[in-house]
């Protein structure tokens, strides 16, 4: 196992690997902005390095601020949490290089599942249920689109190979309205993106958000950890996360989750990931493969027992899993409410000082968060302050302790959605399971509406 290891992150997650770290005795080198200087997880590292200002252009997404901060330490490995580098291939491929090790896939795995074209052609052959679209990315041939189309059939949704984050997708509801619609799309994924390759899939109208966890080693192992549904989600963004996924048949999930650990042998990937699928009327439809740990990860650790960082680390050391299949076993149920410093419905930012800070306890709740009273949430970056979650032996228990803990967690100086989560525990649909990722939108328009 590693003895030092640099953590190219900032919040939460940097605060989260630490602890698995510490658990495992590794040492932690924290990288860090200007703006970041007075973090928790600064001062609790054994050492670190200032990477440059605030905007994280100049800091967390410098590559050579980060090599060099590994040098000067001598870690051994990074670890790259969610966002930044952590799907960039090209800076996996710069931290091997340079003689540390990438806590993560290989570089040409990161490549292939961030091509979103050549990532759902992979799928296919490793048998992985795709959205039905075209074949591949879309011909010039206006004649041959518009035949593609009505293949697929209305409404079909325009997808940049390259994009993510919600970004690059646009929904044509009729033929006439086809053509413009894909050259609007290919021109915005050109000036974003870097890559004007855009493909076609049906426009779902009433599906849910249930992705996979998957774990693989170098050795050829692979194991899934099952699923969460992230259905609860505004402009594509996860705002509440459970697992399992309510009133999935068990034999469904073993299924496709052992599809997901075969497509992860068949090419050869490693490391922690995510297998993200639409769902709709009892059927899978695979949509994009997340190469990295996810910030709702810890819905997965509260129904498995497994800490998926720790497991991160293993893999990354170069050993081989530590848990068959048949080791894994779900029980109970887990839910996560992202508190966010923002306002509960305009959902404009609210950055600044947390003038009190308490945080909630008691059986069933895990609170990860790297703020503290007196902290300054910086408007340089994500707005998310602290992942809420709740466990329970029951969907029921864990939606009774997460209403209480949020009753219980008092944030001031800013403005946070903890009254958005207080509504969501007492909406009707929500606590009968299964909305779809359209439901918070529409609940939202009606809200304002009535
Ligand atoms: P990104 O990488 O930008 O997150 P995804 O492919 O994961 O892109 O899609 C993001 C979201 O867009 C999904 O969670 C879902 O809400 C919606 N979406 C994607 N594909 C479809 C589809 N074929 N039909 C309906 N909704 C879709």
């Amino acid at each position: 196992m590693f003895e030092k290891i640099l953590i190219a992150n900032r919040g939460e997650i940097a605060l989260r690997i630490q602890r698995a770290c510490r658990e495992l005795g590794i040492k932690t080198v924290a990288v860090h902005s200007e703006a970041d200087r007075d973090a928790k997880y600064v001062k609790l590292a054994e050492e670190s390095v200032c990477i440059g200002p605030a905007p994280s252009s100049h800091s967390y997404l410098s590559v050579p601020a980060i090599i060099a901060a590994a040098e000067v330490t001598d870690a051994e490995a990074i670890h790259p949490g969610y966002g930044f580098l952590s799907e960039n291939a090209d800076f996996a491929e710069r931290v091997e290089s340079s003689g540390f090790v990438f806590i993560g896939p290989r570089p040409d795995s990161i490549r292939l599942m961030g091509d979103k074209v050549a990532a759902k052609d992979a799928m296919k052959k490793a048998n992985v249920p795709c959205v039905p679209g075209s074949d591949g990315a879309l011909p010039d041939n206006p004649d041959e689109i518009i035949r593609i189309a009505r293949e697929v059939g209305y409404p079909v949704l325009i997808k940049a190979a390259g994009g993510g984050g919600g970004r690059g997708m646009r929904v044509v509801h009729t033929e006439a309205a086809l053509l413009q619609s894909m050259q609007m799309t290919q021109a915005e994924a050109q000036t974003a993106f870097g890559n004007p390759m855009v493909y076609m899939e049906r426009y779902l109208q009433k599906p849910r958000h249930v992705e996979f966890q998957v774990l693989a080693d170098e050795h050829g192992n692979a194991i899934h950890l099952g699923e969460r549904d992230c259905s609860m989600q505004r402009r594509h963004q996860k705002v509440i996360e459970e697992a399992p996924a309510p009133g999935l048949d068990p034999k469904l999930r073993d299924r496709i989750g052992e599809r997901c650990a075969e497509a992860c042998r068949s090419i050869g990937y490693r490391g922690a990931g995510t297998f993200e699928f639409l769902y709709e009327d009892g059927e899978f439809f695979f949509i994009e493969m997340n190469t990295r740990i996810q910030v709702e990860h810890p819905v997965t650790e509260l129904v498995t027992g497994v800490d998926i960082v720790q497991e991160q680390l293993h893999i990354a050391a170069g050993e081989p899993l530590r848990y068959k299949q048949s080791d894994i076993r779900l029980s109970g149920h887990a839910i996560e409410c992202r508190i966010n410093a923002e306002h509960p419905y305009t959902f404009v930012p609210s950055p600044g000082r947390l003038t009190a800070w308490h945080p909630p306890g008691g059986p069933g709740i895990r609170v990860d968060s790297h703020v503290y009273q007196g902290y300054f949430v910086p408007p340089h970056y994500d707005s998310m302050i602290a992942k809420l979650l709740s466990f329970g032996k029951t969907r029921d228990q864990a939606i009774a302790r997460m209403r209480g803990a949020l009753m219980e967690m008092i944030v001031e100086g800013i403005q946070t959605n903890i009254p958005l989560h207080k509504d969501l525990m007492d909406d009707a649909a929500f606590q009968k399971g299964g909305t779809s990722i359209h439901y918070l939108e529409q609940k939202l328009s009606k809200d304002k509406g009535g």
